[in-house]
């Protein structure tokens, strides 16, 4: 389901030239018009469905073309992106409206210890053929090594 730009809502990000949804997106697709100061997908084709600029635009800007096995036809699905959560809102061809709410994070903000107990990476491990902490994340005290 590729994403699209609503000119009524984006603001070009106050005129930056880096704008969030460009700056996140990871295929380079969301791009800024100078002339008329909005971002739009110059790709939709090539569009990862990742929903990463969804999800960072401040202004909930950026809409999605459902497929008709998940939407129904004519209906619209607009996104609202909150700190702790985020909400769709699909709006049905016969003006239903129906919100699914979903949580976009499992901590407080701020608080995320990316190594949590396992051993902080260093100059060492990048020796190590295994992935940084595979045998803690797996719980396993050591990976099996390859028969010599
Ligand atoms: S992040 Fe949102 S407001 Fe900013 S340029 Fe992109 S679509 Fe527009
Ligand atoms: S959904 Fe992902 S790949 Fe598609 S335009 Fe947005 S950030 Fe880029």
């Amino acid at each position: 389901m590729p994403t699209f730009v609503n000119p009524e809502k984006c603001d070009g990000c106050r005129a930056q030239t880096r704008p969030a949804c460009m700056y996140i997106c990871p295929n380079d697709l969301m791009k800024l018009d100078t002339d008329i100061g909005q971002a739009f997908n110059q790709e939709p084709d090539a569009c990862w469905e990742c929903f990463a600029c969804i999800k960072m635009c401040p202004q909930s800007a950026i809409d999605l073309r459902g497929y008709a096995d998940v939407m129904p036809l004519g209906a619209t699905a607009t996104p609202l992106r909150g700190t702790e959560q985020i909400i769709w809102a699909i709006k049905f061809r016969d003006g239903t409206l129906k919100r699914f709410r979903f949580p976009i994070r499992t901590t407080p903000w701020g608080t995320i210890d990316p190594h949590g107990r396992a051993d902080t990476p260093n100059e060492e491990s990048l020796r190590d053929p295994s992935i940084s902490a595979e045998a803690h994340y797996l719980g396993v005290e050591e990976l099996p090594a390859p028969a010599k």
